[in-house]
């Protein structure tokens, strides 16, 4: 297990410690709720910025910032920071300047805090590239998705192959730690088109991969009328759990894979229940053992913030029961699993108990078990979401 896990797993103690009193280092995620254009199986909050909007979000940004600080109180480290979307690539070099120039007055740096920018290619630019490597990115993360311009329209990205190329070659080039993501089980895509754009894609020498599967949300587009064709994922994971081993990934996480434990720190965070400080409109918190959500639409995120209130508009505090539960099922997603000792500690024996009855019921070829831990296998790992059922 990685030293910051069983201090992210410790630090609560059994206390509902707010960041006053625990002074644990924060992470820090991002949301620039902009895109191109909407893509139809999305339902991440995003719009096509209008005129003015960029700019009056970052001014909003800045004053959200403001308040959260006030609240927090002395600057806190930050363990990793993540900027997210959206497509942060769409703000320009000179908004990306601004932004770096909020972040160092606003927050304190060390020289281990990990930092990562998702990209997109189709408004990744050489500017982008140079003002993150002379600042402290630690990794881009780049949303390929695919490198078959067939998928690629049929997913109605913006981008294709060529701009997807381009963009892995310049992050090749540029020294910068990078990652992809890529959806699998496209309606009409065939294992041989998914080995195809993994082994390309990999030639670049990226350090880290995550794997999504096609999921088609309620709330998006296509979430009222569903492309035709779609089959079981379960193939594609298989094939690419075993590929990416063939290759020397380690999957660390049900879809994250990296390689010389180039894991990702920032999404840890979530997967541990440390704390996480959101910011910008339609981002998740989690702070002092209450979750939130800030207004997932701009003009209210705005109007909140002028009238100098925070812009939450959702916030949930679970029980200690549902928190033993999620915490087991967050810590099962990754290759490291449930620490017993740890976990005890933190949630009580008893709830410790309860989680391992439930795994008690399923088959032992699912997990991989130590006298420390409790992990899936990579079989369990193909199968999660029948083991969460179990689980919450
Ligand atoms: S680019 Fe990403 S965030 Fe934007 S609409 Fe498409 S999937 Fe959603």
């Amino acid at each position: 297990m990685p030293s910051w896990m069983s201090t992210a797993m410790t630090t609560e103690g059994g206390r509902d410690c707010s960041l006053r009193c625990d002074r644990e280092p924060l992470s820090l995620y991002v949301h620039i709720p902009f895109c191109r254009s909407k893509c139809p199986y999305c339902a991440f909050y995003s719009v096509v910025p209008g005129e003015g909007e960029l700019d009056a979000y970052l001014e909003g940004l800045e004053g959200e910032i403001l308040l959260r600080r006030e609240r927090i109180g002395t600057p806190v480290p930050l363990r990793s920071v993540y900027f997210g979307g959206g497509t942060p690539t769409i703000l320009d070099a000179r908004r990306w300047e601004r932004l770096v120039e909020m972040m160092e007055s606003a927050f304190s740096f060390r020289a281990t805090t990990e930092v990562t920018v998702e990209a997109n290619p189709e408004s990744l630019t050489g500017s982008h590239i140079r003002l993150w490597r002379d600042w402290r990115v630690s990794r881009v993360s780049l949303g390929v998705q695919s490198l078959d311009d067939a998928e690629l329209c049929l997913l109605r990205r913006p981008h294709d192959s060529r701009l997807a190329r381009g963009a892995l070659a310049a992050l090749a080039a540029s020294g910068l730690s990078f990652s992809a993501d890529l959806i699998f089980n496209l309606p009409g895509q065939t294992l041989r088109d998914w080995h195809r754009t993994l082994r390309e894609v990999l030639s670049f020498g990226m350090e880290h991969l995550s794997l999504y599967e096609l999921m088609i949300e309620r709330e998006s587009a296509w979430g009222r009328c569903p492309p035709p064709g779609m089959a079981s994922g379960y193939p594609f994971y298989r094939w690419a759990q075993w590929y990416l081993a063939l290759r020397g990934f380690f999957q660390y996480e049900i879809a994250s894979f990296a390689l010389n434990r180039r894991w990702s720190r920032h999404n840890l965070a979530y997967w541990t229940r440390s704390p996480v400080l959101g910011v910008g409109p339609g981002a998740w918190g989690f702070l002092g053992g209450k979750r939130y959500r800030n207004a997932a639409d701009l003009r209210e995120y705005l109007r909140n913030i002028e009238k100098g209130k925070l812009p939450d508009v959702f916030s949930e505090r679970l029980s200690p029961e549902e928190s033993s539960r999620e915490a087991a099922v967050l810590a099962l997603r990754t290759a490291w699993g449930i620490p017993l000792r740890l976990f005890a500690l933190r949630y009580g024996k008893e709830a410790l108990r309860t989680v391992l009855a439930s795994l008690e019921t399923l088959p032992d070829s699912l997990f991989l078990r130590t006298k420390e831990q409790v992990a899936l296998s990579p079989k369990g790992m193909r199968v999660a979401n029948a083991i969460w059922e179990r689980l919450v």
